[in-house]
């Protein structure tokens, strides 16, 4: 019987198969293979990049069966419920101090949406005190991605993915990406684009674009970024979805450039990956901005499951863990492994470009010309990578490992030595 779902980012006419997965802990998920016996395989990529502590990590789950008998679901407009208090202030207790205010949704894109809205609130109450007109234009950097909503793909890079959307989408002004020696290029360019008296808000994912192909660039240019922002007033929002929870290396990428945002999201790694949600944090002149006795002036954003009591418990075990855990530690000796290996496979002729930020390494397989994210040589890793029971999905010509953190040395080497093995079949 064929399935009824539709999956995402898949061509279903490609009839590449898609495994069925039983369970899962730590790093290994566990499927069946055709004849119907147990297969293990070794997430190196953190389930799409959320997982941060492992699958079906204990304390997580204790949290989620204990919160289920409690309360499932409440309305959040008007309401509050315990999880999501002490949530908000454990988000205080380790995000920057600046940020006081703790925004839900549920999905990456949505904190997005919201950061997005939050910075035109801000410049909308701005222009009716002081007068003049608000300012609306949205700043952003070349082959960033945000998420998949109208919204988010506005802000992200145009390209195949976005194409047909393209009319829907709304217009933005694009910084070019600070590669290795063009730094300048991008300073001059944002310091251009933040003199215009519309310019809005910057944003970007700070140290490393993920989805553009895990580009990396320093965090002096970072810190930089900030600086020029800040002295125009335009608003600094850093989408640390993919980079939050210590992927880069530390809690916060921007922690790296001593930055603090005026706009921070977080989603992925916030329950520690083991169910959605999402949080939006604003310095308090963006809380301020949609202050006021005039119902009309309000924040106008909600969705059903702001807040949602079950996910807000996942996300304070995972705030307990950080508390109470190395994890700092475990993410330094993940980075030092993977630094060996990755410098290993960099000195192979098939490889370009072997860079890595924490527990992110990349390296691009070499080739005459890159067909980008539809490279035809990723459906064929993906292949390889399925049979030898790793879980790696190459972004066009890039392969990376983002594991997570509780995965062991013996599969890691597995992971890097298939990977090894791979280039050759590509
Ligand atoms: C994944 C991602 C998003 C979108 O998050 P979803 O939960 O998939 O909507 C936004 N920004 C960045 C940087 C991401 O990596």
């Amino acid at each position: 019987m064929t399935s009824a779902i539709w999956h995402p980012f898949t061509q279903h006419g490609l009839r590449e198969p898609i495994p069925l997965v039983e369970r899962a802990e730590g790093a290994l998920l566990h499927t069946r293979g055709e004849e119907g016996e147990p297969r293990t395989v070794i997430d190196a990529i953190s389930s799409w990049w959320v997982t941060t502590h492992g699958h079906c990590h204990p304390r997580i789950m204790a949290a989620i069966a204990e919160q289920t008998t409690k309360l499932d679901q409440l309305i959040f407009a008007g309401w509050t419920h315990e999880p999501a208090e002490q949530l908000a202030t454990g988000l205080r207790a380790i995000m920057p101090e600046s940020l006081t205010r703790v925004f839900f949704s549920d999905s990456g894109s949505t904190s997005v949406e919201v950061a997005l809205k939050m910075a035109l609130g801000y410049w909308a109450a701005r222009a009716e005190k002081d007068g003049g007109t608000p300012r609306h234009k949205i700043i952003v950097m070349e082959h960033s991605y945000h998420g998949d909503t109208i919204g988010a793909m506005s802000v992200g890079a145009r390209g195949v993915f976005n194409r047909t959307y393209e009319p829907l989408l709304f217009d933005v002004a694009r910084i070019p990406y600070p590669a290795a020696g063009a730094e300048q290029a991008t300073l001059d360019a944002l310091e251009a684009l933040c003199s215009a008296p519309d310019a809005a808000a910057l944003i970007l994912e700070p140290l490393i674009l993920g989805s553009g192909g895990m580009l990396i660039y320093p965090p002096s240019v970072l810190a930089e970024m900030r600086a020029i922002c800040a002295a125009h007033g335009v608003l600094f929002i850093a989408d640390e979805v993919m980079t939050a929870w210590g992927r880069t290396g530390t809690l916060l990428a921007c922690e790296q450039a001593g930055v603090v945002p005026d706009i921070l999201c977080l989603s992925k790694g916030l329950t520690g990956g083991a169910v959605p949600l999402a949080v939006t944090m604003a310095s308090e002149p963006i809380f301020e901005a949609h202050w006021s006795n005039d119902r009309a002036r309000m924040f106008f954003h909600s969705s059903s499951y702001t807040a949602n009591p079950i996910a807000c418990a996942a996300a304070n075990a995972n705030l307990a863990i950080w508390r109470e855990e190395p994890v700092l530690e475990r993410v330094a000796a993940l980075t030092a492994f993977q630094a060996e290996r990755l410098d290993a496979l960099g000195r192979y002729c098939h490889f370009d470009h072997p860079r890595q930020l924490g527990t992110i390494a990349a390296l691009d397989l070499r080739s005459m010309e890159s067909a980008g994210y539809l490279d035809s040589r990723a459906p064929r890793l993906m292949a390889f990578f399925r049979e030898r029971d790793v879980l790696v999905r190459p972004l066009g010509n890039t392969v990376y490992v983002m594991p997570p953190y509780c995965i062991t040395p013996g599969q890691l080497a597995t992971v890097w030595d298939t990977i090894g093995e791979a280039v050759i079949t590509a």
